[in-house]
């Protein structure tokens, strides 16, 4: 899980990390990119590479290998002095001009293999305050404003916008929501202001709102490739109606729901 950055002025930020290996369990292993973020519009910079899990299976770096942003091969430099090997790529501002998604893997061009477990570089969109989905009688923020503004600043080449606001939501029939979705769209937001512990007067616990957070940015990116509610409680895609049933599921979804999602457009680039 990415840091999330969604001060009170804010409303935007992307996640990254929802199509890491690990949700779709196939591999054992996992990609990691650092920085996992940039602003749009800044200087290129050298994003490092790197994969954990079992060792039997992790990708160990080598020299012949050619880090690719969005397929297209970028300068990169393998290290091995003293301590673990290291892969760093050169990422120029043209990549970064404007923003969006890219979709970041290796190529070992000694033996043509892909490690093509997809992580998604994420660059935020800003979009200045929510202000305009503001209801003065709820005190609470629409979520179908802030959907429809998604949509519209949605990059063009983004595969999926997710908003993380700190703004409490709400559709005029259900006194709040955690988040909101397009089914089968691009955009979808999750509210943070339900899942602090700090809302139901406890201390505050980081990182359980970090989990809190994450379940609920996968059940509305979930939606956005088309998935249903599921009826399997410990699923991220079951729906939740107070933060007892958040808790109860996994950061995770159900082999059923993780099968439906392989399948839909856009969900395997791999
Ligand atoms: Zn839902
Ligand atoms: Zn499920």
């Amino acid at each position: 899980m990415p840091p999330i950055r969604a001060g009170a002025s804010t409303l935007i930020f992307l996640c990254s990390g929802l199509f890491s290996s690990s949700l779709f369990g196939q591999s054992g292993y996992t990609m990691n990119l650092n920085p996992a973020t940039v602003p749009a519009g800044g200087s290129g910079f050298s994003l490092d590479v790197s994969f954990n899990g079992n060792s039997q299976v992790a990708p160990q770096p080598k020299s012949s290998w050619i880090v690719r942003w969005n397929g297209s091969p970028r300068p990169t430099h393998f290290t091995q002095s003293n301590g673990p090997a290291d892969i760093k790529a050169d990422i120029s501002a043209s990549d970064i001009a404007t923003p969006g998604i890219a979709e970041i893997s290796v190529l070992d061009s000694d033996t043509g293999q892909v490690y093509s477990i997809t992580r998604w570089f994420v660059v935020p969109v800003d979009i200045n305050g929510a202000d305009f989905a503001y209801d003065a009688g709820r005190r609470q923020y629409a979520s179908i404003a802030v959907l429809e503004t998604l949509v519209r600043r949605c990059p063009d080449d983004a595969l999926k916008l997710l908003a993380v606001t700190e703004r409490d939501l709400f559709i005029p029939v259900l006194t709040f929501v955690y988040g909101h979705a397009q089914l089968g769209g691009r955009a979808a937001v999750v509210s943070l202001a339900r899942l602090r512990q700090e809302f139901f007067g406890l201390p505050g616990n980081p990182g359980l709102l970090v989990q809190r957070a994450l379940k609920e940015a996968l059940h509305e990116t979930g939606h956005t490739f088309g998935l249903v509610h599921c009826a399997d409680g410990g699923c991220a895609m079951s729906l939740s109606t107070n933060i007892r049933q958040i808790d109860l599921k996994r950061a995770a979804f159900c082999a059923a729901c993780a099968a439906r999602l392989r399948r839909r457009p856009g969900a395997a680039r791999t």
